[in-house]
């Protein structure tokens, strides 16, 4: 439930209304906003009977939202979220940031030489992974807390915000000290107490749908982040699987828009995952922006071919280059545009 004041209601009259949740036993959330506060009403799972509270003063309006998550719907935020995870990198709004590096974070040379290649083509953040979920356990496992050093050494030197996976809880803090956007893996969508630490770590969120969840149990993960205090979350479609091998998974572009209708949560894209051959990467980042992703995330490697894990869906750097002039006259068909690297001024260069 969801209580819309008036534009002139008084404090008085939104505290009032906040003790009137209070005595129905549930939690009231106030929201200030640009025209208006509304206040919601958190801790119920179903619907409640709020019709005394329409009588009261400076009330406009009792709102029931019907779906099973509240804080990520657009009925109980009908304006779009924006996520700024580091000054002047902001997902949600009309730019579209693209984040981009190599699946793990394999050695110095190799961070920092994708580093560079990926900001000249004008990306804004840098992926890398340095605990990496493997489905076998003799697979390289990445550098760990090194690998965030380095992340950390790769952002002072370009200036790009850093996105990167924690697996646990331990991870996670680790991950929150050192980076601008902890990423939640697919494999962990569903991993509801690590969802909470993330929510109660309050640092921006990459949140990768998981590779069987529907919308809905994606966004009702979501939910927990913002649940436990967090609303810096930012979705991210990686695909989902089928049957046919052929493809890593199947990248479903349609949950842009379906998302963006249900959430005024940012949707980014992760192509390089939903697709997992490298040759189609490029159609269907094209493919999320036109459907209006509000960010990408690309897997890029200076040597895909000797890459310890993901090499066979990693861009080759001129490849990732050419895609970002493709990407930007895409978004500019829209009304957006590719979000321009900090202190460039110019966007997609070349
Ligand atoms: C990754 O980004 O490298 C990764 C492991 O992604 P996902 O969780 O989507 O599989
Ligand atoms: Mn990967």
């Amino acid at each position: 439930m969801l209580v819309v004041m008036q534009a002139d209601a008084t404090e008085r009259q939104v505290d009032d209304v906040c003790g009137a949740i209070r005595a129905m036993g549930f939690e009231p959330l106030p929201m200030p906003g640009a025209q208006r506060t509304a206040v919601g009403l958190i801790g119920n799972d179903g619907q409640v009977d709020g019709s005394h509270i329409s009588g009261m003063g400076g009330v406009a309006q009792v709102l029931y939202v019907s779906k099973p998550y509240k804080q990520v719907s657009r009925e109980w935020k009908p304006e779009n979220s924006v996520v700024e995870v580091a000054p002047g990198v902001r997902f949600g709004g009309p730019e579209v940031p693209v984040i981009a590096g190599p699946c793990s974070v394999e050695n110095e040379r190799q961070i920092i030489a994708s580093a560079h290649a990926v900001r000249e083509a004008g990306a804004v953040a840098l992926r890398g992974g340095a605990f990496k979920p493997r489905s076998s356990p003799y697979a390289f496992q990445g550098l760990g807390l090194e690998g965030l050093r380095l992340l950390a050494k790769a952002r002072d030197e370009t200036g790009l915000a850093i996105v990167t996976e924690a697996l646990d809880e331990e991870g996670a803090r680790l991950v929150a000290e050192y980076a601008d956007v902890v990423q939640l893996g697919a494999r962990n969508m569903q991993n509801f107490s690590l969802l909470r630490t993330i929510g109660r770590l309050g640092k921006p969120v990459l949140l990768k749908r998981g590779m069987a969840a529907t919308i809905q149990e994606w966004l009702l993960a979501a939910e927990y982040v913002l649940a436990a205090g967090n609303p810096h979350v930012i979705l991210c479609e990686r695909g989902v699987r089928g049957f046919d091998p052929a493809t890593r998974n199947i990248f479903d572009v349609s949950a842009v828009p379906l998302v963006h209708k249900l959430s005024h949560l940012p949707v980014v894209a992760d192509p390089s995952h939903g697709v997992g051959v490298r040759d189609h990467v490029p159609a269907m980042a094209r493919a999320a922006v036109a459907a209006g992703a509000d960010g990408l995330i690309i897997e890029v490697h200076p040597t895909p071919d000797r890459a310890l894990s993901d090499g066979a869906q990693s861009l080759y750097p001129e490849q990732f280059a050419k895609l970002m002039r493709e990407v930007d006259a895409i978004a500019r068909a829209i009304g957006r545009e590719i979000a321009a690297p900090a202190g460039t001024g110019a966007g997609v260069t070349g």
